[in-house]
C-alpha cells in the first residue's frame, strides 16, 4: 500500500502539466458569481472527470444554470470502513475591471512558480487537485475500503445554499475536508448571518403633520420610522460593545464578533413622514456559537430598547434572518465550525502534511468563512484545508503557488488512502 501511494505521489511530480491543464480548463470556464447561473459546463466537465476515475455521479439543479455535482466512489467494505467527504465550490468571485489584470483572468498563466487566473486560489486550484488525486488513486489501483464522496457545489461566493442543499439531501460521512483557500492550514471558522431589522408604522402621514407629532399639544402619537431606527442602531452598537467585552474565542482578535449596519432603506418621499425603515445587518459570531442563539440575543436586546420608547413599545421592530442566497433573497448564513484538536482526522491529516511538506501545518481559525459550517452542522467532523493564500482570494491577478498545489495533491492522495482504509470505531475490537 505504502509503495502504491509513494508511486502515485511520484506521478504527481512527474505529471504536473496534467494538474495545471486541469486548473487551466476550470479557470477558462468563467463561473463568476454574481451574476452566477453559469456553472453548468464546468460542473459537467468535473462530472466526466470523476466518472473516469470510478465515481458514480449525480448532477442536480440548485438554480437554473447552477447545478451541484455529488459523487461517490464506493469503498469495497463501506459499511465497516470510514468514509470521507471532499467539498469544494465551482463559482469564483467577480473580476472587476479586467484592465487592472496583467493577464486575462480566464487564461491560466504560469510564471515564476505561480499559477495566475481567477479562481486559482479560491478555489479551482483546490478542485483541480482533488480531481487529479482521484484520477491517480484510480490509475494506481489504490484500493479504498471506505466510501469517498466528492461534492462540487455552486453559490459559495454569493452566500448561496449549494453545500446546504447537499446536506439537506442527506449525505453523510465520517469526516469532511473542505478544500477552500486556507494556505494549507487546517482551520475552523466563525460564522456569519445577515438579517433585516424593520420598523413599520401602521399610519402614513404627510410631511405637514410632523409638527403635530413632535410639539406640545400636537396630539398625534406618530413617529418617523427613520428616527426610531436610529435608536435601534445605537442599541446594536451597545450590544456589539458588550459582546466585544464579554465574549472571546482562541484564534480570534478580541472584538471579531461584530454587528455591521450595512444597508439602510427607509422613507417614501420628502413629502411624507417615513413610515417604514429597514436595516440590513451582518453579524459575525464565534465558533462556539450558533446563529440561532446569536440572533435571539439581538432580538431580545432590541426589543428591550423598544420597551424604553413610548412609540416603539407599541410598534416593536420585526426581524428576518438569513436566507439561501444573496442574489435571490438578499440574505445568507455561514454557520460556524469548531475544530476538534484531538480528532483522528485532524491528527492524521497533520501527520501526512508533515511527511510531504517537512513541517507541521498551522492549525487555527480562518479569518474568513466557507461552506464548512454547513457540513459541521450536519454532525460531520469537518476540516477546512486547501491550497492558496486568503489574500489572493478575490484579488486582481489572483494566483496560487504551484509547489503548494502539487504538494496538496500528494497530501490528499495519501490522506484519502489512509482515512478510507481505517475501520469505523464500532468495528474495532479492543
Ligand atoms: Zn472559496
Amino acid at each position: 500500500m505504502d509503495t502504491l501511494i509513494a508511486r502515485a505521489q511520484q506521478q504527481v511530480e512527474e505529471r504536473q502539466d496534467e494538474l495545471f491543464a486541469l486548473v487551466a480548463k476550470l479557470v477558462a470556464l468563467p463561473t463568476v458569481s454574481p451574476p452566477a447561473r453559469n456553472t453548468l459546463e464546468a460542473q459537467q466537465f468535473l462530472e466526466r472527470q470523476l466518472q473516469a476515475s470510478g465515481f458514480e455521479t449525480e448532477l442536480w439543479e440548485v438554480y437554473p444554470g447552477d447545478p451541484n455535482v455529488t459523487a461517490v466512489k464506493r469503498g469495497t467494505q463501506g459499511d465497516k470502513y470510514r468514509s470521507l467527504l471532499l467539498n469544494g465550490h465551482m463559482d469564483v468571485a467577480e473580476v472587476g475591471d479586467t484592465r487592472e489584470w496583467q493577464n486575462d483572468p480566464f487564461t491560466l498563466t504560469l510564471k515564476n512558480g505561480r499559477a495566475y487566473g481567477r479562481g486559482t486560489a479560491d478555489m479551482k486550484g483546490g478542485l483541480a487537485a482533488l480531481l487529479f488525486a482521484a484520477k491517480l488513486l484510480e490509475e494506481s489501483g489504490i484500493q479504498l475500503k471506505g466510501h469517498l464522496l466528492l461534492h462540487s457545489v455552486i453559490g459559495e461566493e454569493a452566500g448561496e445554499a449549494g453545500t446546504r442543499a447537499c446536506m439537506e439531501r442527506g449525505y453523510n460521512a465520517d469526516l469532511a475536508v473542505v478544500a477552500d483557500t486556507s494556505g494549507l492550514a487546517i482551520q475552523g471558522q466563525g460564522g456569519v448571518i445577515t438579517g433585516w431589522v424593520t420598523v413599520q408604522s401602521p399610519m402614513t402621514y404627510h410631511d405637514g403633520m410632523r409638527s403635530r407629532m413632535i410639539h406640545a399639544g400636537g396630539g398625534i402619537q406618530g413617529a418617523s420610522a427613520i428616527e426610531k431606527m436610529a435608536k435601534l442602531i445605537a442599541g446594536l452598537q451597545e450590544l456589539e460593545r458588550h459582546w466585544a467585552v464579554t465574549k472571546s474565542y482562541s484564534g480570534f482578535p478580541a472584538g471579531s464578533n461584530t454587528i455591521n449596519p450595512a444597508v439602510i432603506e427607509g422613507g417614501r418621499h420628502a413629502a411624507f413622514i417615513a413610515d417604514r425603515c429597514a436595516l440590513w445587518i451582518t453579524v459575525h459570531f464565534y465558533p462556539n456559537e450558533d446563529y440561532e442563539s446569536v440572533t435571539a440575543e439581538i432580538e431580545e436586546h432590541l426589543l428591550g430598547v423598544a420597551q424604553g420608547d413610548p412609540w416603539l413599545r407599541n410598534h416593536p421592530p420585526t426581524f428576518l434572518w438569513g436566507g439561501r442566497s444573496m442574489i435571490e433573497e438578499r440574505g445568507e448564513i455561514f454557520p460556524s465550525l469548531e475544530l476538534d484538536l484531538d480528532g483522528e482526522g485532524l491528527i492524521g491529516l497533520a501527520d501526512i502534511h508533515r511527511q510531504v511538506r517537512g513541517t507541521a501545518p498551522s492549525v487555527g481559525m480562518s479569518p474568513s468563512v466557507t461552506d464548512a459550517g454547513w457540513i459541521g452542522r450536519r454532525g460531520i467532523p469537518t476540516l477546512i484545508y486547501g491550497p492558496g493564500e486568503l489574500a489572493q482570494a478575490h484579488a486582481v491577478d489572483e494566483s496560487v503557488d504551484m509547489r503548494e498545489l502539487v504538494d496538496y495533491t500528494k497530501i490528499m492522495i495519501a490522506f484519502i488512502a489512509d482515512w478510507c482504509n481505517r475501520m469505523k470505531p464500532e468495528f474495532i475490537e479492543d
